[in-house]
């Protein structure tokens, strides 16, 4: 049987549910996803990379607030490949094979000029915000390829689309993934698999609030809807992309932004 997305109601038998991994998911963006997607009714393997007791308190709290809800904390750093390939294991062995997406979220920056960068923080970087997604992609293949159906979502930046002083190394990594989005998208179109990325403005997260307030100002000046964006505003549009209703979208770049870049 060839999966569709589900309609949101919870499957309580968890084999027969379809599932997506969230990466990076112990808080910020990929929190809001995972949860996004657990009401939308999707059993949901999140990984995240060293904060163990961060990551159970979410499932715990969400379990809570959402009866039902199949959530799996997987911790992996996704700038491993093994471990990539172990966190989909886990899932399976959890879920099934009923895999219906992936949301690569995970990244890190490490900002500066690119004159003073040191070669450790351009690596890192490219390691988990561009190898990250590619290892992960490929680990979720397999199962993907032979459902014929599936999602991937992965997070880019207005950063990756526009470039940003201070930020060579990320910049780089999230231009990166609009190439492995559309990449993907030729390579996996005939199978039924859709590729996509979002690329998110400012965002209020752990990320984003060791900016200095004069910056925040700044940068909050450039946006037409006047405010920052909330982790939320992202769950919605990653949502929308693995749902029934985004079947004829693939290989595109959804900025959300609130207009930064207009
Ligand atoms: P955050 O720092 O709050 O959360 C990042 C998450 O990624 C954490 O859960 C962390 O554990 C995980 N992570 C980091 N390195 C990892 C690794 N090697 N392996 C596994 N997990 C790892 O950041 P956020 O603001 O929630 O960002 C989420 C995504 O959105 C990132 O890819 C980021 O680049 C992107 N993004 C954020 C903004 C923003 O304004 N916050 C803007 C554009 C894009």
């Amino acid at each position: 049987m060839t999966p569709t997305a589900p309609t949101g109601k919870i499957d309580q038998t968890p084999d027969l549910q379809p599932w997506v991994i969230v990466t990076g998911a112990s808080r910020g963006i990929g929190q809001a996803c995972a949860s996004r997607l657990a009401r939308d009714g999707y059993g949901i393997l999140f990984t995240y990379r060293s904060r163990s007791a961060e990551a159970q308190a979410f499932v715990t709290d969400l379990k809570q607030a959402l009866p039902g809800a199949a959530l799996l904390a997987f911790q992996a750093d996704v700038s491993q490949e093994a471990a990539c390939r172990s966190a989909v294991e886990a899932g399976k062995a959890c879920f099934g094979d009923r895999l219906w997406g992936l949301v690569n979220n995970a990244g890190i920056n490490r900002d500066g000029l690119l004159l003073r960068m040191k070669t450790e923080d351009m690596e890192d970087v490219i390691k988990t915000d561009l190898l990250g997604p590619m290892y992960m992609i490929k680990a979720c293949l397999p199962l993907l390829l032979r459902n014929r159906a599936g999602r991937v979502v992965n997070i880019s930046s207005v950063s990756g689309l526009y470039g940003n002083a201070g930020q060579a190394n990320y910049a780089a990594a999230k231009a990166g993934i609009l190439g492995l989005t559309r990449s993907v998208a030729k390579e996996t179109a005939s199978r039924g698999i859709t590729c996509n990325a979002i690329a998110p403005g400012f965002i209020q997260t752990d990320m984003t609030q060791a900016l200095p307030e004069k910056s925040r100002e700044a940068i909050l000046q450039q946006i037409a809807l006047k405010r920052f964006g909330q982790p939320d505003d992202i769950a919605a549009a990653v949502s929308f992309l693995l749902s029934a209703d985004a079947a004829y979208i693939t290989g595109q770049v959804l900025e959300v932004s609130g207009g930064l870049t207009m």
